[in-house]
């Protein structure tokens, strides 16, 4: 026997469970199926456990793609504020840590509670531990060959995520299906992830490890001022995270340790005010200790601030305010929070997620070629394209 669906979601994540129950509010037959054990696993890692699931000042710009009018639509209609009043009519606690960023004043858990609880009030199944094998179109519909069995769907919708953390359940099978359907696919590169370092950048970086400051870094056309963190492994932090989305390989990154100081009048001030001063204690009180310490021995140079030369003060403001980095590589999918590139949105509506002449075949959330910057973008992304299909299908 054939067991139909008027829709097939393929992936229980953040996109997926919300494009379920969407469609299962809007009175559709909805199955989810996902092949790991637990559903929206990503969401229950997300944000150190707390997921900072929206940002409140999310906008278009937030995002990148090569067809970066597509995500107007969705974003426009399925705002912020719209999430936050879900989860809040289900009583979950949400804080603002940063301008705009909201994260679960608790756990996350209660967040993907909100989702399933949500899901089984609209009548949708969820079933886990479930592979695809085949999806091809019969007459109007799909038909799936599953391990639950052949079904037949009124529409697939296709939410399977990027390539990030395989172990969290990620797979290349939402590129794999769009190729079979003959859509391409962008380039894929891990992104929001940490840098790896080569010698002697990589001991240093790690004998400073736990050592953060705001700094601004600046790499092609991507410019941010957030706090950096030094690592066992390199560079990381939110600084870094933002900025590995405009990092390739082989570029150097612009780091300004003093941001917002004019740093060369600032130490010939200092030299003439408090000329016995040490170039050690000055950076000292501008940077963690550690680091100010590591920055003299690194240089080879410390002393009395009378004695310095305006040249060699130059050469100091230069180091500071423009330091040069050019990282090994990044830490790749096993960390990478999320993919950039995916599934090319030129052949989809931005209003339904549809496959332009196959309506019975869509596609959302991450594993398109839209991807957020830090701070609840993704996740925002997930909920809109999900409630935008889910309206439509
Ligand atoms: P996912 O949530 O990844 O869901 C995809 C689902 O599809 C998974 O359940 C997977 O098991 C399933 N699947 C995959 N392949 C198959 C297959 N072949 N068959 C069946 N099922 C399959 N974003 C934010 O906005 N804020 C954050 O705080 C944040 N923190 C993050 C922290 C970490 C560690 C990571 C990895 C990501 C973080 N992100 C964050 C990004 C965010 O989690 C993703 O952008 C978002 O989950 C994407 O939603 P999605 O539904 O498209 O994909």
């Amino acid at each position: 026997g054939c067991v139909t669906y008027d829709v097939v979601i393929i992936g229980a994540g953040a996109a997926g469970l919300m494009c379920a129950l969407t469609a299962g509010h809007a009175g559709r037959r909805v199955l989810v199926v996902d092949h790991a054990n637990k559903a929206g696993k990503k969401i229950l890692m997300s944000g150190g456990g707390r997921c900072n699931f929206t940002n409140l000042a999310c906008t278009p710009a937030n995002f990148f793609s090569d067809n970066p009018h597509f995500c107007i639509s969705a974003l426009k209609r399925y705002r912020p504020e719209h999430f936050v009043e879900l989860v809040e009519r289900h009583g979950v606690e949400t804080v603002e840590k940063a301008p705009g960023q909201l994260f679960c004043a608790h756990s996350a858990k209660e967040l993907l509670g909100v989702l399933l609880t949500e899901c089984d009030w609209a009548g949708v199944q969820v079933r886990l531990k479930t592979s695809v094998e085949a999806v091809a179109p019969l007459g109007d519909g799909m038909r799936l060959v599953t391990s639950l069995g052949r079904i037949h769907a009124g529409a697939v919708v296709v939410a399977t995520g990027g390539l990030s953390i395989p172990t969290l359940g990620a797979s290349g099978f939402g590129y794999d299906l769009a190729r079979q359907f003959g859509l391409p696919v962008t380039e894929t590169r891990p992104a929001l992830v940490p840098f790896t370092l080569s010698p002697p950048w990589k001991e240093r970086a790690a004998s400073l490890a736990g050592v953060s400051c705001e700094v601004a870094v600046s790499c092609r056309e991507g410019h941010y001022r957030e706090p950096l963190l030094f690592t066992h492994r390199g560079l990381s932090g939110p600084a870094m995270l933002q900025i590995s989305s405009h990092w390739r390989g082989g570029e150097t990154l612009s780091i300004d340790l003093l941001p917002g100081e004019a740093v060369f009048d600032s130490l010939c001030r200092a030299r003439r005010e408090t000329p016995r001063r040490r170039l050690s204690s000055w950076l000292g009180e501008r940077l963690p200790k550690r680091l100010a310490q590591a920055l003299v021995e690194w240089h080879d140079d410390d002393g009395a601030l009378a004695d310095y030369g305006n040249a060699r003060l130059q050469s100091w403001a230069a180091a500071l305010s423009d330091w040069r980095i050019k990282p090994a590589g990044t830490e790749g999918w096993r960390t990478a929070e999320v993919t950039l590139g995916g599934i090319d949105t030129r052949e989809l509506s931005s209003k339904t997620f549809a496959v332009n002449g196959l309506p019975q075949l869509r596609f959302i959330g991450e594993v398109l070629d839209v991807t957020g910057e830090l701070g609840g973008h993704n996740f925002q992304w997930a909920w809109a394209s999900g409630v935008a299909c889910g309206n439509a299908v």
